[in-house]
Formats: C-alpha cells, structure tokens, sequence
C-alpha cells in the first residue's frame, strides 16, 4: 500500500500552496469568511484567479473548464485552499461540489454549456436550497410546491438556513414534483435565478454564520431550469451528498498545530494532562485525514463513497469540537475572547472556530443522520 503522493500531484500542490500564501486576497477572503458573511470582494477575486488557473475544478473534464485530472487533484486544491482561506473553502460546496456533480451526471447539454464553465471560472456560484422549516434531516419530507403550468413551473413555498442566498446568483432548489409514498420519489431539482420576481430573500444568524429564509411567491420557473427528469431529485441530492461530505482536513490541523505551538511556548506542554490530550488529538488527526484522502481514492476508481464518506463527516465533525474544547481548557478563559480584544489568544481563532465547530456537526447530513447511514448501508442494519 502506498500513502505517499506522486511528484506531479506534489508539484501541483505545490504551485497552489505558494500561489495562495502569497496572495492578498486569500487573507481578504478568509477574513470575510471569519466576519461570517460569506462571500465579499476578495472572495469573488480569489475565485476568479483559482479559475483562470483551472484550480477549482481541477477533477473535471476540460471542455467544461476542468483539467480533466483525477479527483485525488481536487482534494489537493480543497487542501490548500481550505488551509489559507479558512471557510472561504466552503463556498465552493454548491457550486462544484453539488450542482457541479449533479449536472455533469445528468443535466443537459444546455445546461453544463450555460453553467459549468462559469462556475468553473469562480465567475457565478448557488445557494443550496434543501432545508425547510419542516424538512432539514427527513428532506424527503419537503413541500415547497412546484406545479407544471405548461410553460413554466410555479414554485410558492419557504426554504430555511439557505446560506449562500444573499451572495449567489442561483438556488440549486429541491422541489415537490408530485404529492406520492414513498415522499422522496415526488422531488425534483431546479436551478432558479435568484433575481426572478416573486423571491424574498430574509437574513438570519445561525452560529455565527449570515443565512436566510427564502420565500417563493408564485416564482415562474422555465421548463429549461429542470435539472434531470421530473421526480427522480431525490436520488440526485443523495449521489451529490457524498460528494459535498468530503472534507478537508487542513485547515483543523493548522488549528491543532497552532495549539501545540502555543502549549511549548507558554510552558504548559510541560503539564501531563494538556500532553496526554495533544497527543492524542494529534493521533486523532492522522486517521481523519487518511479517513479524507479515501472518499477521492475511492472515487478515482469509480466506487460511490455513501458510508465512508458518513463516517468522515462524523468523525471529523467531532474531532473538529474536541479539538476546540481541548484549545479552550489550555487557552483557559482567554479563549473566548475575539479577535479585536487585547486579551485574545491565538488571534481569537479558537472563538471563531468554536461556533464553526457547532456548525459543523449540524450542516450537510447531522452526525445522528449519518451514524444512521453508516447501520443501513454499512452494517446492514435495518431501517427503522
Ligand atoms: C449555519 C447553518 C447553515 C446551513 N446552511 C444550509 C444551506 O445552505 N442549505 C440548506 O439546504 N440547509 C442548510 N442548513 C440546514 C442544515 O442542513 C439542517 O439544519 C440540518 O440538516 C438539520 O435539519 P434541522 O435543522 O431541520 O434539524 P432536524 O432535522 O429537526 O434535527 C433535530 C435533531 O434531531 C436529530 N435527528 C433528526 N432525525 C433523526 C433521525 N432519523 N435519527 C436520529 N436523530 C435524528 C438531528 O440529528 C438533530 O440533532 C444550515 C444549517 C445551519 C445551522
């Protein structure tokens, strides 16, 4: 077995990593990301160069803006881009991760001509739109309505947390095609310009992050923004999860190495119990990122990663609070402050990274939903 890279993927990573250490606005958007408000100016810049450079896409074929490479590459470029951008790496999760997948599988030819490219340029990206007041892990259960009037679908309903609505121009929405038992087979998938008369988008905080409620008000949906075939979204939304549930592991490694740092120079490594624990995060640490190199190893031979990809999700998700807690109890009290106190430690980015760590066992699948994935589809438990 063999866990090392090959030169071209070190040489690949390589030129990312230097690329963006010395780029002004990797630092402006992982400040913007920081403020929680998702994408700002240097986000969009910073998208466009990683574009041009055909770095944010780099696993897809190239008549659609990719490098026609193996998806191992893009979890190279995830790596360094989550490393230096910080959350700024997960605006990509919509655009790439989900719509991206889902058109290359099945939209239409019209379609990856109007939107691959230019998601593939950093030029445009969309907003995830499955969570309803009613339907966040049973999404199967969602009702906003979209009714074939012929020449257009009509949407009227209410999405909830759709975080990316106030900063991309499209919705990648999950709809109701058909009122039908089982639930899921009456779901459809739409791409909806967020700009279309009759949408109401309303801000709220959730943890720290700027996400929204947003109302569809007899909204005209052209017949050409069905994404696949009627009904069959559901399946559509599963297949692209498991690739959304891919995490990175650097960003909470520099996290964890920041800590350590910290623990040598203010003398508390000398403390038995703050060693016990760094070291067994760091143990920790090792298994998530074998745990998230497997899902493109995987990939790259053409296998669908639905358990493995759950278990990465849980683990990391809580790894990501034990590594937080752990920085807390050696930070003591001071840990809580931001940024812009004199008093903060570490920059203040153990505070920030305490609500992304409440965030991040609650977004893309709860670590319930996915430990009941990993009995169904792993250990043939069955449903209940
Ligand atoms: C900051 C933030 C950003 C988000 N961004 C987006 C976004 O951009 N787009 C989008 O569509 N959604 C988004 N979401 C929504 C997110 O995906 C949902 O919150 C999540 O899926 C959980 O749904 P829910 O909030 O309705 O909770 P519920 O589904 O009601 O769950 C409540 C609790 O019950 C548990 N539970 C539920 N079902 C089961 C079960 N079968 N077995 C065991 N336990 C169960 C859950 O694990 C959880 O602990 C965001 C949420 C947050 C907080």
């Amino acid at each position: 077995m063999d866990f090392g890279f090959s030169p071209e993927q070190e040489k690949f990573r390589q030129e990312i990593h230097e690329f963006l250490e010395n780029d002004a606005d990797a630092k402006g958007a992982k400040e913007e990301w920081a403020a929680g408000n998702g994408y700002g100016p240097h986000t969009w810049v910073i998208m466009k160069k990683l574009g041009a450079r055909g770095w944010l896409t780099p696993a897809w074929p190239k008549e659609y803006g990719g490098l026609g490479l193996p998806a191992m590459y893009r979890a190279l470029a995830m790596e360094e881009m989550d490393y230096f951008t910080g959350r700024g790496s997960r605006g990509v999760l919509c655009g790439i991760g989900m719509t991206g997948t889902v058109l290359l599988g099945h939209g239409s030819e019209e379609q990856k001509r109007e939107y691959l490219l230019r998601i593939s340029r950093g030029e445009i990206d969309f907003a995830l739109g499955y969570t309803e007041p009613e339907a966040g892990s049973d999404l199967a259960n969602l009702s906003i309505k979209a009714e074939d009037k012929g020449d257009y679908f009509l949407v009227n309903g209410q999405k909830m947390f759709n975080t990316a609505c106030h900063y991309a121009q499209y919705h990648w929405l999950g709809a109701r095609t058909q009122v039908v038992e089982p639930k899921y087979k009456g779901i459809s998938l739409f791409i909806v310009d967020l700009k279309t008369p009759g949408i109401t988008i309303i801000p709220i905080q959730a943890l720290g992050f700027k996400t929204n409620q947003i109302f569809y008000d007899n909204v005209k949906v052209p017949k050409n923004c069905l994404v696949g075939e009627l009904n069959r979204g559901f399946y559509y939304i599963m297949e692209a999860l498991d690739h959304e549930r891919t995490y990175t592991t650097s960003r909470l490694n520099g996290e964890l190495e920041k800590l350590i740092q910290y623990a040598k120079t203010s003398g508390k490594s000398k403390d038995p119990i703050i060693r016990q624990k760094l070291a067994q995060l760091s143990t920790e640490m090792e298994i998530a990122k074998l745990f998230a190199l497997r899902i493109p190893w995987m990939l790259d031979r053409g296998m669908r990663p639905t358990p493995e990809a759950a278990i990465l999700k849980v683990f990391y998700a809580e790894l990501q609070q034990r590594v937080i807690n752990t920085a807390q109890q050696i930070l003591s009290p001071y840990g809580q402050l931001k940024k812009d106190s004199k008093w903060a430690q570490l920059d203040g980015e153990f505070e920030l990274e305490y609500t992304a760590s409440l965030e991040g066992i609650i977004t893309r699948g709860t670590c319930e939903v996915m430990r009941n994935i990993i009995a169904l589809r792993k250990l043939g438990l069955p449903a209940r």
